[in-house]
């Protein structure tokens, strides 16, 4: 079976495939590949003006199942408590476009200058959505609770990674390794669910 990831971004598709192979051969399943837009040649704009993650990430699942394909799409961010939740759907153009890490990171700690330690709480979302050609889908939704830090701590990963304090680590998710973030992060707890979703939908087909 093939279906087709809403991105062309190599990485998420082998995190992808990763996680959904590892629950098919729990469930002894085939395996299942997973494509990219530009594999199916896909090149329409996708206009990502939901309001949510899940409306994010079915928008773009829809437009690969409007194809003809098993459409797949993950819609992510940081939202923070003091904030509202912002920045939320807009975490990738926080400080505007284009997209811009240092800006999206000098413009959360201006906005949380004057927000105490015990009141910085935060959490990442990850959602993923699967549309079928039919127009049958659904949801699921990761989340990691952290902390907002006074300062950027650590070197690794993107985006907010440096001022999101990973408490039972003690550590940023700039300051922890691939394995580490795998066995916590909103990303991962999305792909299992998933994962463990999808494998039970086809099982039942
Ligand atoms: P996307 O939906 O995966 O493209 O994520 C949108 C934006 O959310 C990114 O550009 C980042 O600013 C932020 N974001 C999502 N996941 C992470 C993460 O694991 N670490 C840091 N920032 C993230």
């Amino acid at each position: 079976m093939e279906i087709v990831l809403a991105s062309n971004n190599k990485h998420k598709v082998v995190e992808l495939e990763y996680f959904i192979n590892e629950m098919c051969r729990c469930h002894g399943l085939e395996s299942i590949k997973v494509l990219t837009l530009s594999d199916i040649g896909f090149t329409d704009e996708i206009i990502e003006d939901g309001k949510t993650f899940e409306e994010n990430a079915l928008i773009k699942a829809r437009a690969v199942a409007a194809k003809g394909y098993i459409g797949i799409a993950d819609d992510s961010g940081l939202c923070v408590d003091a904030l509202h939740g912002e920045p939320g759907v807009y975490s990738a153009r926080y400080a505007g476009e284009p997209c811009d890490d240092a800006k999206n990171n000098a413009l959360l700690l201006e906005k949380m200058a004057d927000v105490p330690e015990n009141e910085r709480t935060a959490h990442f979302v990850s959602v993923i959505g699967l549309a079928y050609p039919n127009g049958d889908g659904f949801t699921v939704r990761g989340e990691c609770p952290g902390k907002i830090l006074f300062a950027l701590r650590g070197n690794g990963g993107f985006g907010y990674d440096p001022l999101f304090l990973y408490e039972p680590y003690g550590k940023t998710y700039a300051e922890i390794n691939a394995e580490e973030k795998n066995a916590i992060s909103h990303r991962a707890r999305a792909m299992r669910l998933f994962s463990e979703k999808f494998a039970k939908e086809i099982k039942n087909k």
